[in-house]
């Protein structure tokens, strides 16, 4: 890792406790994505009571909100010590809030990583425990457990800010696991364009995926997780400037829209 990477590390790990300060103080984004009618919702309560407020949709949300030239960034498989602030600093540089998607092991292991995506003003979204892709053919107490046990390792890091939605490991959903999830707050998260950032496709190939589905308010796959990915990193320092320039706004994924 360069100089200049471990040093952007420490300075947004700086910025990170500024803005945790003041959100503690205002009430800031991570806290106002909370449903506005159930500001006072506990962490400690918000595993197994029932939300409060505007429904959540059991259906797979796989657009981005808005109405107009929208894009959701949507970042997987973290937190991850390497990765996760590389991608933070280049969604920093280009004023982008996106949607983390956390597995909770993970999420224990690096609570320190999670609280700066949080202070960020990014969205969080549970992956389940431990990102077993094959939960979709399993007992459905094992799903919730998985489910609900990864929001609340979530939540353990960051207490008092909402985790809005609920991705399946490999979209690996059932019915009953999106009943869960809604049941909890959270959106069944899916998306509509995956770049393939995982496999490695090349700088062009990743961006080409993604431009191709601009008119669609598409909600877009990254990861910041499990290998290397530089790939990722570098097709967002190209790809979200160009958005930009094209008066592309970045919002999250639709919630309570279906
Ligand atoms: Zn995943």
């Amino acid at each position: 890792m360069s100089s200049s990477s471990v040093r952007g590390r420490r300075t947004g790990a700086a910025v990170a406790a500024a803005v945790l300060g003041l959100l503690a103080a205002a009430g800031g984004p991570a806290l106002a994505a909370t449903d506005a009618s159930s500001p006072g919702r506990s962490p400690a309560s918000s595993s197994s009571a029932p939300v409060h407020g505007a429904a959540v949709p059991q259906g797979i949300s796989r657009l981005a909100q808005g109405t107009g030239r929208d894009v959701a960034i949507t970042v997987d498989d973290g937190p991850d010590p390497t990765w996760t602030p590389q991608v933070l600093r280049v969604l920093r540089e280009n004023h982008v809030k996106a949607t983390f998607c956390l597995v909770g092991t993970r999420a224990r292991a690096y609570p320190g990583l999670v609280r700066e995506i949080a202070a960020d003003g990014h969205q969080l979204c549970d992956h389940s425990v431990d990102h077993d892709e094959t939960m979709d053919h399993k007992p459905v107490a094992y799903q919730r457990q998985q489910i609900l046990d990864g929001k609340a390792m979530i939540e353990a890091a960051v207490p008092g800010v909402a985790v809005n939605y609920y991705r399946a490991p490999g979209g690996a959903f059932t019915p009953e696991s999106r009943a869960i999830a809604a049941a909890h707050g959270m959106r069944p998260l899916g998306w509509s364009v995956d770049p393939r950032d995982w496999s490695r496709p090349g700088l062009p190939a990743i961006v080409a995926a993604v431009e191709g589905k601009l008119p669609e308010q598409p909600t877009v796959l990254f990861h910041d997780g499990g290998g290397d990915r530089s790939q990722t990193v570098a097709a967002l320092e190209q790809y979200l400037p160009w958005l930009r320039a094209r008066s592309y706004t970045f919002t999250f994924p639709a919630r309570t829209a279906p």
